[in-house]
């Protein structure tokens, strides 16, 4: 007999799944059915991504060219903080590696024997992605690794409605089943407290085997249902409210994010190819919805195109997001906060693990325990490196800022930056999202340094070490030279 997947939620990560797990089980052996209600809505936000979403979209087959114009996509190249550090300050984090290992010597050292570390902008200056977001350029990169193009990664920032009609598309295509209405109970067998079925608009009951809980925050299966208890981040991660605005686009549309600090939270700028995305998120400890409200409309520069969203949300994540037979995935299983664009990410990842432990001869405690671990990993590494934005800031004009400057910051996390200044080392963990060079754009750029570097580097004359650095300059300039304005890059695909 064929085996009933019943996913409840039909925002991005509702339709991610539907398509990912129509794509990867096969029909024969499965139903899938989607249930969703227009009534409720969706979030309505989710707009910036990081380059993972490029190995789901293939994975899945999909045509680059049409999916961007399908969904009004940008490239992006990676976000610039400004205001983060101190007021007037700027840095970008890449999607690009920082220089090369070189005899087994991190890039960076070489920047701290040569003190050029702590000068501002110098260390983007050997980054290839770093440069053509500077420049505004945009070139899809070569995967050839003697090619320096190879050095950095893109992403999309694509407006998240027409991405869910996209995979809904497709989904259908795949014999995924559709049903409109509102989930009014979720019903457990009496004797192993698994979901048996739901009943919608109180009317008709659908049975399943398996659930996946794409509610969003309501996070009806596996909060209110199963009762998964949520672990609050909110002593380390302070923002709990958003509004978000769309406007008309005013001038050259960057290849990155831009998410500039306010003195109560940061404001986004995600550029698509017809409109800009704005939206202000915010502690509110300190500031209510309409002053939010007129902070961000003062912010913006284009013409506003829609209505003010508010959005309420809780940093952290279920302690569990996979419980007997129902996954948590998406915001019913956990938000951080939108800072690096990772939350599409985690909707990636918790896909990817159920296909990887797919039950497909039962549910066991083995399984869903290595589930949850991998993903406790996940969640807890993002965790850390969001906190770090806040609590290596020198921004003391706010109570906001002076509580996330003087905060305790989680035992990982202080190691790591400890770590990073007496040594330059940047340590990594099995199943990490964010690796070295990650770190290392936002320890530097909110004005980490190490004290010490590499002693295998005195091999090196100072000499030597500046040549190398020159040319390595000279090398990333031309190539920034040669690529095309990403209006242009966008132009080849959308005329
Ligand atoms: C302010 C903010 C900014 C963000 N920015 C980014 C970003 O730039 N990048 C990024 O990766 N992520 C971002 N995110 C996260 C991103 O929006 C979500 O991860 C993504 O949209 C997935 O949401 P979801 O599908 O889990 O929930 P939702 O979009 O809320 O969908 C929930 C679905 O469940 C349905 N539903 C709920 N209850 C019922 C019921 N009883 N019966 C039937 N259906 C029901 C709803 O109708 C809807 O279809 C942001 C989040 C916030 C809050």
């Amino acid at each position: 007999m064929k085996k009933n997947i019943i996913i409840v939620g039909g925002g991005t990560a509702g339709w991610m799944s539907a398509a990912a797990l129509s794509n990867a089980l096969n029909p024969k052996y499965f139903n899938i059915t989607l249930v969703e209600s227009k009534r409720i809505g969706t979030v309505g936000v989710g707009e910036a991504t990081i380059p993972g979403i490029l190995e789901f979209n293939k994975s899945l087959n999909i045509n680059e060219k049409d999916f961007i114009r399908k969904t009004n996509a940008t490239f992006k190249l990676g976000i610039e903080f400004i205001d983060w550090t101190y007021l007037g300050d700027s840095y970008i984090h890449p999607f690009s590696f920082f220089g090369q290992n070189i005899k087994g010597i991190d890039f960076h050292d070489f920047l701290t024997k040569t003190r050029k570390i702590k000068a501002k902008e110098e260390m983007g200056c050997y980054s290839l992605g770093y440069m053509a977001a500077r420049n505004n350029k945009f070139k899809i990169p070569n995967r050839d690794p003697k090619d320096i193009e190879s050095t950095y990664f893109y992403a999309y920032h694509f407006d998240a409605a027409l991405y869910a009609n996209y995979l809904e598309s497709y989904s259908i295509n795949k014999g995924v089943n559709t049903q409109e209405g509102v989930v009014t109970s979720v019903n457990l067998h009496s004797d192993s407290g698994f979901i048996k079925s739901i009943t919608i608009d109180n009317d008709k009951i659908l049975e399943g085997d398996l659930f996946i809980d794409c509610t969003g925050f309501k996070s009806l299966l596996i909060g209110k249902t199963l009762k998964a208890k949520f672990i609050d981040w909110k002593k380390w991660l302070r923002c709990d409210r958003a509004v978000a605005i769309q406007s008309k686009l005013t001038k050259e549309i960057p290849p990155y994010t831009k998410a500039t600090a306010h003195k109560y939270g940061w404001q986004w700028q995600i550029p698509l190819h017809h409109r800009m995305g704005n939206g202000y998120v915010y502690c509110s400890d300190y500031l209510d919805e309409a002053k939010a409200e007129n902070h961000l409309k003062k912010h913006i520069q284009g013409d506003l195109t829609s209505t003010p969203n508010h959005i309420k949300f809780r940093a952290g994540k279920r302690e569990k997001s996979w419980i007997k037979n129902c996954i948590a995935v998406g915001l019913s299983s956990g938000f951080l906060e939108p800072l690096e664009s990772t939350s599409i990410h985690l909707i990636q990842t918790s896909i990817m693990k159920l296909i990887k432990y797919f039950p497909i001869n039962g549910i066991t405690k083995e399984i869903i325990n290595n589930y949850n671990q991998e993903m406790d990993i996940q969640f807890d590494q993002v965790k850390d490196f969001l906190i770090l934005h806040y609590k290596a800031t020198q921004r003391n004009d706010s109570e906001f800022w002076n509580y996330c400057r003087s905060m305790e910051i989680p035992d990982t996390l202080h190691e790591r930056i400890e770590v990073f200044k007496q040594t330059g080392k940047i340590y990594q963990r099995d199943y990490e999202l964010f690796l070295k060079d990650n770190w290392l754009a936002v320890l530097i750029g909110q004005g980490i340094y190490p004290k010490s570097y590499n002693s295998k580097l005195d091999q090196f004359s100072d000499n030597d070490i500046q040549s190398l650095l020159r040319a390595l300059k000279a090398q990333i300039n031309q190539k920034v030279e040669s690529m095309p304005f990403h209006r242009d890059a966008l132009s080849n695909i959308y005329n």
